[in-house]
């Protein structure tokens, strides 16, 4: 039995369903230049619709701390109404007369948008009175924002608790490919975890360790590690000061019989812009002027070997600094690999977390992964072994209902 309730569980005829959903998309004058989180809510949209719902969208968009016109939801509600194929009516307000009126007047099978919910700073504070305004809206809420789900705000955390409340199409498809690559994978798991730095992600690194066989390390992180055992690093992107935590990371990765694969050669320049002249070197000999901005052909050769040996892969973070050609060599060339055996069967694959979309869109295999995930912060929470309030309180609502019933 799932541990949440889903759509299926979810009787939604003629039933006012609060959705809420992570409409903060990024945007650039006024068109959103990132679609995924629209496009990845439209299944939900169609389902409830085709089910007789009455849909009522609730999310945030950028950080308001009160009204803000700026930030309204109105031009993302339009985008999102392009990708459902159907139109959309946005409300100017989530709460009081305004949104009550709108959803008094809907149809079975309709859709609206409410306007931002952080325009309230009562979101924010999972305020009681705000989701109980919220709540009377409605007769169910179904969360779809995962990416939302390591906050316990009104209405990601709070509605749940008013509302028979259940996972929609999305949280469950996140769920479900996150628990298959940590809770209960196929070993040999490997994590690929690359990036700027070590000191965002002690929590991520050091949970991680007691759960997979292989880390293999890339990106600026790795050059803290490769200092902290005394290899030479010159003026790379390096956190020398946390070295007693890198090896303090190293030490429980032993004890729990999880090896480290750290890289063995570098692709270094002496300046860090577009196509300077570069050298690949093995570790050992990076000179004082050099910045290793990428792992190098022979890290890449070896990095394979252990992947195709993998059942699960795991990935956050870069390899190097993808963003400024030909630092993006390492990358790809990785994205290539994991997408190649993924593609073979051979292994489940799982990324998500920050840049690490971006990367694997630039290598061009992000639809050749399993599962990539829509959410950021909270991936990354979830790699660090934290419960996501948004969860737990799907979870525990479960328990609840399905006694009740
Ligand atoms: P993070 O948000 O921690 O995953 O870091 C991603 C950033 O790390 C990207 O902007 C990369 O350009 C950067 N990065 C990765 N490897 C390196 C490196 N070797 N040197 C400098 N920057 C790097």
């Amino acid at each position: 039995m799932k541990k949440f309730l889903t759509l299926d569980d979810l009787q939604a005829q003629g039933k006012v369903v609060l959705l809420r959903a992570d409409l903060n998309v990024p945007m650039q004058d006024g068109k959103v230049t990132d679609d995924t989180r629209l496009t990845r809510l439209v299944p939900t949209l169609v389902e409830l619709s085709a089910k007789g719902a009455k849909i009522v969208i609730l999310s945030h968009f950028g950080r308001p701390k009160n009204k803000d016109a700026s930030l309204t939801l109105r031009p993302v509600g339009k985008a999102l109404s392009e990708r459902y194929g159907k139109p959309l009516l946005f409300v100017e307000d989530c709460i009081g007369e305004v949104a009550q009126k709108a959803v008094s007047e809907m149809n079975n099978g309709d859709v609206i948008l409410l306007e931002n919910v952080r325009f309230y700073p009562e979101e924010e504070k999972n305020d009681k009175n705000f989701a109980q305004a919220i709540a009377m809206l409605g007769q169910a809420y179904v969360n779809d924002a995962f990416s939302c789900a390591h906050r316990a705000h009104a209405t990601t955390h709070g509605l749940a608790t008013l509302l028979p409340a259940y996972a929609g199409r999305l949280m469950e498809a996140e769920l479900n490919a996150l628990s298959s690559a940590l809770e209960k994978p196929e070993r040999p798991v490997v994590a690929i975890v690359g990036g700027a730095k070590i000191s965002t992600k002690i929590d991520l690194l050091n949970n991680l360790v007691t759960k997979i066989d292989v880390l293999a390390l890339g990106g600026g992180m790795a050059n803290t590690f490769l200092a902290a055992l005394d290899n030479p690093v010159g003026k790379s992107l390096c956190e020398r000061e946390m070295k007693d935590q890198a090896l303090r990371i190293m030490e429980t990765a032993k004890n729990s019989k999880c090896q480290i694969f750290l890289p063995v050669d570098a692709v270094v320049a002496t300046e860090f812009r577009a196509n300077p002249p570069t050298r690949n070197l093995h570790v050992d000999n990076v000179k004082d002027n050099d910045m290793m901005l990428d792992i190098g052909p022979d890290t890449v050769a070896e990095l394979a070997k252990v992947l195709a040996t993998a059942k699960t892969v795991l990935w956050n973070g870069p390899m190097g600094a993808f963003e400024t050609p030909p630092f993006d060599a390492g990358t790809v060339a990785v994205g290539k690999k994991v997408a190649e055996l993924t593609q073979a069967k051979k292994l489940v694959s799982v990324a998500g977390g920050g840049d690490t979309v971006s990367a694997l869109v630039h290598a061009g295999v992000d639809e050749q992964m399993t599962y990539v995930s829509t959410a950021g912060g909270a991936f990354l929470e979830w790699l660090e072994g934290k419960p996501l309030p948004g969860v737990q309180i799907l979870e525990e609502r479960a328990v609840a209902l399905r006694k009740a019933s």
